[in-house]
């Protein structure tokens, strides 16, 4: 195999996947496995560029060149340790990152950029398949306590950062279950639950203590929090944004996570459909074009919907980069997702004025008007309805995906903690509120974002919670590795 010159000879690779009609009749994942050899290839076209520009473009700091050079060298114990040094969950990141370091990849300037995601997925599961992930627990204690409040991917990873340091930590999570969006909000078809469970296993394995249906606020006294030496909030940002149109109470018009976490819930033999959140022999219209109106075509796809239409109010982006966001920034490019091949017919530029129910005000249909966006006199972008345009749609399922609005306010209020004008916990650099001893992270934090960016700020903040315990830590900051898991 030629690594010098393995990005002319190799093309880059995707994995191939089951056939649309036999992939919808179930929630499983759905790519055929590329061989090892295929693999050590899409390891060799990485050029180990001087300046690594995909490192940085790595919310974790990723050391991408280094593990796919041991990919390349079928070193896959090596390529693990170096990934798990940055990242506590591959396995997430590798099937559900954007990948803004294949954005940012050298290569992707003449060709396609190394396949990083992908290589960063296939690491971890020749780990679990080869028994080397195993637990770490610490040598000794600090005898300190850290309460983690969520047990998202921002929470799952402040904890086992500060286990790692030797404190006590306890996991609160109000769900049945741990995981946060990545059980109730992600479908099993982009991310199956025994991926969560069997790293679970080795975080309780670490003494990790885990609380669930236990909601801090609420079944749990804030008075009993406040007795940990520090607190770490990962809560998310789960307040759903609603839509103020006349009939959006209609039965019929549903928030998409409503219908997410059925359905995840009902996978996982956690409870049982009803009616007014499945989409079987329905018209179903889902309002929103993002990741969330992604999973609700698929989910809908997998009911049976008779129908499944998408809208989204901005106008359609580019198919290939512009000049508004050139290499190596994120590109804000049309993304067709394995979802929307699976079967939806895309609107763009287009908005939802009211819901028309029947008389038992039940939803029925609903109309719409083409928008374009004009610059106002201070140059400021300003939606305008196209006259003419309007259009009534059967529907009897409205699914709004419109994204959240920033957290519930509950925790900050009973903690006395300064929010910003999105109710986002206020912190500093150092993830630190403005109580000494309460640190936030992930979407709790920035608001509304992706998974990556909650493992790297629980990573951050529990770097930060160790200062404040100990005086110093030996965690690692970004980038920089840190205690091999394996
Ligand atoms: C449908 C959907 C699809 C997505 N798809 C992707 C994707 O493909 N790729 C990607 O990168 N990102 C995706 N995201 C975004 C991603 O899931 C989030 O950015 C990420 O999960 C945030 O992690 P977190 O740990 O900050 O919060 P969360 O995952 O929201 O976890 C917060 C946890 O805190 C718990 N909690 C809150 N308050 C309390 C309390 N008072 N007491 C106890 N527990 C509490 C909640 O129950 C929850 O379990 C998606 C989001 C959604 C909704
Ligand atoms: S976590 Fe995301 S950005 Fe970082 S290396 Fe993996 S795919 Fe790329």
């Amino acid at each position: 195999m030629d690594k010098l010159k393995g990005f002319l000879k190799y093309p880059r690779r995707e994995e191939e996947t089951i056939t649309v009609q036999e992939r919808v009749k179930n929630y499983q994942e759905f790519t055929h496995k590329l061989s090892n050899e295929e693999l050590n290839e899409q390891g060799a076209r990485c050029m180990d560029c001087g300046i690594p520009f995909c490192h940085s473009g790595c919310p974790l700091g990723n050391l991408i060149p280094d593990f796919n050079n041991a990919v390349y060298k079928n070193d896959w114990k090596n390529a693990l340790k170096i990934l798990h040094s940055t990242n506590n969950f591959p396995e997430f990141t590798g099937r559900l990152c954007p990948a803004p370091c294949e954005s940012a990849c050298v290569l992707g300037i003449i060709q396609p950029p190394v396949a990083i995601e992908l290589i960063e997925k296939y690491i971890p599961e020749r780990g679990f398949q080869e028994g080397w992930i195993t637990a770490s627990p610490p040598k000794t204690r600090t005898g300190k306590t850290v309460a983690v409040v969520g047990s998202g991917p921002a929470g799952l990873a402040a904890a086992q950062q500060l286990n790692r340091a030797g404190h006590t930590v306890t996991v609160f999570e109000r769900d049945k279950k741990v995981g946060g969006l990545l059980r109730y909000g992600i479908p099993d078809f982009k991310l199956e639950k025994r991926i969560i469970d069997r790293r679970l296993a080795i975080l309780e394995e670490e003494g990790i203590n885990f609380k669930t249906d236990t909601h801090v606020g609420v079944n749990y006294e804030i008075e009993k929090l406040k007795e940990y030496d520090a607190i770490v909030l990962c809560g998310g940002a789960t307040r759903k944004r609603h839509l103020p149109i006349p009939g959006a109470d209609a039965k019929g018009v549903v928030q998409a996570m409503d219908f997410l976490k059925q359905n995840n819930e009902v996978v996982d033999g956690l409870s049982e459909p009803t009616e007014d959140l499945h989409a079987k022999d329905k018209h179903v219209i889902v309002i929103g074009g993002g990741d969330t109106g992604s999973d609700c075509v698929g989910t809908s796809n997998r009911h049976g919907a008779k129908s499944v239409i998408n809208f989204e109010i901005m106008p359609m982006p580019s198919e290939s980069r512009t000049n508004a966001s050139p290499w190596p920034y994120w590109p804000f490019t049309l993304k067709t997702t394995s979802s929307h091949e699976e079967g939806v017919e895309r609107n763009w530029s287009i908005s939802t004025r009211r819901f028309i129910t029947d008389d038992k005000g039940k939803l029925k249909s609903l109309e719409t008007i083409e928008v374009e966006w004009v610059k106002t006199e201070s140059g400021a972008p300003r939606l305008q309805e196209i006259e003419g345009t309007e259009k009534e749609w059967p529907c009897d399922l409205a699914l709004l995906a419109l994204g959240f609005t920033g957290p519930e306010n509950t925790l900050s209020q009973q903690l006395g903690l300064e929010v910003d004008t999105r109710t986002n916990i206020k912190a500093g650099d150092n993830y630190q509120t403005n109580v000494p001893n309460i640190f936030t992270a992930g979407d709790m934090r920035r608001g509304q974002s992706l998974i990556v960016w909650a493992i790297s700020e629980g990573r951050e903040a529990a770097r930060s919670v160790d200062e404040y315990l100990m005086g110093k830590s030996f965690l690692p900051t970004k980038g920089n590795g840190d205690l091999p898991a394996a």
